[in-house]
Order: structure tokens, then C-alpha cells, then sequence
């Protein structure tokens, strides 16, 4: 069985253009290929197709998918959930933000923070989703790392940490400077493809010190650990305590981790996914829930854990010209298992569910269940909406409160 720390439920927002496609195809294709590989060393392994000739029957808005990524000797599942571009406070917006535990938020390296960027940053912080950034088209004309980390800072507000330095910009953008290993990944083929880790260049030296400094005496007021260990020796501090003080931050939502690349050119994505798996929170992070007694209408909090009663939100149904209508469900609690009778919120009738099925980046699987923090698809469920809430029927339960009632169609 998975452990529930190896999930993960990301979101990627960004303003329009800033690249959220083409980096979503990107992790795709990154993980995809591990995944058929089954072994990738670090993230460095040596992809033989191109991107563009991946067929896939799965177009990559198709609202959540699964993904696996090996980084650390451990094998982590991602799943990526399609988040709406638009704005408002609409109840679409908020179940897809509910649904996911974290994001990257994407920028341009040349545009940086613009009006609709800060729209959904301030929608993020209001819905708790810690976060990373990807400061995307390195590669760009007029790309600018530093700018964009500082207008990020200034407009919204936030501590932004940058874990990485780029190597160059436009058309000499080669690299990163990894700020906790002290080593420069340099993309060793024109497309990006695979890296080395090679020493700092020297002229970037000096710089990469600095930064390193910064995230150290800035991580230090965050976590007591590793200030005791800054103020004793900031020699002794291995890149595991950064590792553990920044993700400890980025979960409280006190710390933004940035990295940079061109997803374009394949550059920065398998730093990029290590990132993700390093930094952003498991399901079993946020080891409770909100949730309503439908019958007392009292809040009631339920826990993360595979073995208390179900609690599943429909959070989209969509519809596949092989497979038909498909509804996806987060599990919250307890398992999910095709044969299931549930108990809909919303009707206030039982369900019951026939196939179980999971969204990968080139074919669905069938499965046999869905435990809680993950995501998957319920085949052919019928009278089941969007906002539904499944819950076992001898537990009813209410993850999201009804706000406007069904329109009454043909009632006089
Ligand atoms: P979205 O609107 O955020 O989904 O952005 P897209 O992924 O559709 O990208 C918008 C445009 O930027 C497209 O023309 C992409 O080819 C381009 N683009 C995406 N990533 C990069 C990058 O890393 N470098 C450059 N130069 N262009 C990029």
C-alpha cells in the first residue's frame, strides 16, 4: 500500500502565457518516461523520444492526473490537477483549490508579476496552498532571475527564497547554481534532456556564496534547529537541514522556495519535480479536515488515514469518447473500492460504484481502490454532481457546504 507521504496533490497557476501548458506537458513527459523506465537515477536519466513525438490519448487538461517521480531511493506519486486560469471566487475556482494541497506557481522571467498574477497568488494564501515558484522562460529575451524574485517579494508580499541562481540568460541560460549543494546543473544536450553536476563556474562564485547566505539567515529565523546550528558553525550545516528547515517553511507557508528554467527547452523540470517531492506538503500534512454532521449540520473534523469511515469530494466529471462519463473524487478519508455503496450529500441517496479508474499521462488503469490523499475516477456514476460529497452510509458526512439550491426544473 502507498504511504500517504509519498503523495502529492499540486496545482500549477499562472498568469496566461507564463508557460503552465507547456511546463504541465514537460513534467509529463519527465515522469512519463521514468515511469515506463521504471529507474531514474536522480532525475538524470537519458530520455530517448522527443516530447512533441509523445503520443498521449490523454489531453493534459484533463483536470487530474497521475504521475510517479523517483528522487531519494523513493518513488512518489504527483498528482496534477488542472487549475482554472480564471479568477473569481466562484465555487469551481475554490473546489479545485480545495482539492489540491499545494502548487507551483508559475512566472515569466521577462513579464514577472502581472495583475492576474497577483489575483491568484492572493487567492492561493487565502486558501492555505503552500507553495514554489518557477521563474519559467529563462531562455527569453529580456529574461531577468532577480527582478522577478524581487517583484515577487515587493508586489505580493512574499518571502521568496530562491534555491537556485540561473547560469547565464536568453540565449546563454545553461544551468542553474543548486544554492544548497553548492553545485552547478549544467543541460549537457541541446534539448535539456540530461544535465551534470559540475563546480560552481567562477565567475559566479562570489554570487552563489551570497545567495546561499541569504537562504541561511533567512531559513535560520524560521526554524530554531538550524539557527542553534548557524550561530554554532554554518559549516556543520548539511544540505538535509536545509532540506528539512525549508520544508518545514514552505508547509507553514512562512517560505517560497524559487527555482528557474525554460520549460520550452526542457531545462529545470527534474530539478523542478525533485522540488516538489522535497519541499511541498503530503496529504498527511494537513492531517485533518473540515467537514459537516449533514444531520446535526455541527462541524466535524475527519482524519487523513486509509481506515476511518470515507469521506470523497467529486470535484469534476468529464466525459471520454473510450470511457465515458468520469467522475473525480479526492479521497479525504478512509478507501475508496469499486463494489462500494455510498451515500450522496447532495440527494441524499446511495451510490454505488462499479469501476474505479486512475488518469495516467498516456492510458487510464483500472483500479481497485482509492485511499485517503489520493485522486482517481469513478467510472459511469451516475446522479452524482460536481460538490458531491461520498461518504460511507452509515457516516454521512458533508465536505462542502451546499450554497445555492438545484434549480427546480419543471416544478410549478
Ligand atoms: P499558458 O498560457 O500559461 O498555458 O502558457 P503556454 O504553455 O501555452 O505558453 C505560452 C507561450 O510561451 C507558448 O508560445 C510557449 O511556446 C511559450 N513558452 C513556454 N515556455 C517557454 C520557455 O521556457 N521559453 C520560451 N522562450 N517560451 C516558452
Amino acid at each position: 500500500m502507498k504511504r500517504l507521504a509519498d503523495f502529492r496533490n499540486i496545482g500549477i497557476m499562472a498568469h496566461v502565457d507564463a508557460g503552465k501548458t507547456t511546463l504541465t506537458e514537460r513534467m509529463l513527459y519527465f515522469t512519463g518516461i521514468t515511469h515506463k523506465l521504471g529507474n531514474v537515477d536522480e532525475g538524470n536519466t537519458v530520455m530517448d523520444s522527443d516530447p512533441q513525438e509523445e503520443k498521449r490519448g490523454i489531453t493534459i487538461s484533463s483536470a487530474a492526473i497521475t504521475t510517479y517521480w523517483k528522487h531519494n531511493n523513493n518513488t512518489w506519486q504527483v498528482n496534477i490537477i488542472d487549475t482554472p486560469g480564471h479568477v473569481d471566487f466562484t465555487a469551481e475556482v475554490e473546489r479545485s483549490l480545495r482539492v489540491l494541497d499545494s502548487a507551483i506557481a508559475v512566472f515569466c522571467a521577462r513579464s514577472g508579476v502581472q495583475p492576474q498574477s497577483e489575483t491568484v497568488w492572493h487567492q492561493a494564501n487565502h486558501y492555505n496552498i503552500p507553495r514554489i515558484v518557477f521563474i519559467n522562460k529563462m531562455d527569453r529575451q529580456g529574461a531577468d532571475f532577480q527582478r522577478v524574485v524581487k517583484e515577487i517579494r515587493q508586489r505580493l508580499n512574499a518571502n521568496v527564497l530562491p534555491v537556485q541562481l540561473p547560469i547565464g540568460a536568453e540565449d546563454t541560460f545553461t544551468g542553474v547554481v543548486d544554492l544548497i549543494k553548492m553545485k552547478a546543473l549544467v543541460w549537457n544536450s541541446e534539448d535539456g534532456k540530461t544535465y551534470d553536476e559540475l563546480e560552481i563556474p567562477a565567475d559566479m562564485q562570489t554570487v552563489a556564496r551570497e545567495g546561499r547566505n541569504y537562504l541561511l539567515e533567512e531559513l535560520s529565523l524560521l526554524d530554531e534547529s538550524l539557527l542553534n546550528k548557524y550561530t554554532a558553525d554554518p559549516d556543520s550545516i548539511t544540505a538535509d537541514d536545509i532540506y528539512t528547515a525549508l520544508r518545514g517553511a514552505t508547509i507553514r507557508m512562512e517560505a517560497v522556495p524559487v527555482l528557474a528554467g525554460a520549460a520550452y527547452k526542457n531545462k529545470g523540470i527534474q530539478p523542478l519535480l525533485d522540488a516538489v517531492v522535497t519541499y511541498l506538503p503530503a496529504p498527511v500534512d494537513i492531517p485533518q479536515v473540515s467537514a459537516m454532521d449533514p444531520l446535526t449540520d455541527e462541524p466535524v473534523m475527519i482524519n487523513t488515514n486509509e481506515t476511518a469511515p470515507l469521506a470523497g469530494l467529486a470535484f469534476k466529471i468529464i466525459t471520454d469518447d473510450y470511457v465515458g462519463k468520469l467522475t473525480l473524487v479526492r479521497i479525504y478519508a478512509g478507501t475508496l473500492k469499486s463494489g462500494d455503496t455510498l451515500w450522496n450529500s447532495r440527494t441524499g441517496r446511495k451510490v454505488r460504484i462499479s469501476r474505479l479508474m486512475r488518469i495516467m499521462s498516456d492510458k487510464y488503469e483500472t483500479i481497485d481502490e482509492i485511499s485517503a490523499g489520493d485522486i482517481g475516477a469513478v467510472v459511469g456514476l451516475k446522479d452524482v454532481k460536481t460538490g458531491d460529497t461520498l461518504s460511507h452510509p452509515d457516516h454521512p458526512l458533508l465536505l462542502e457546504k451546499i450554497s445555492f439550491p438545484e434549480p427546480m426544473i419543471g416544478y410549478a
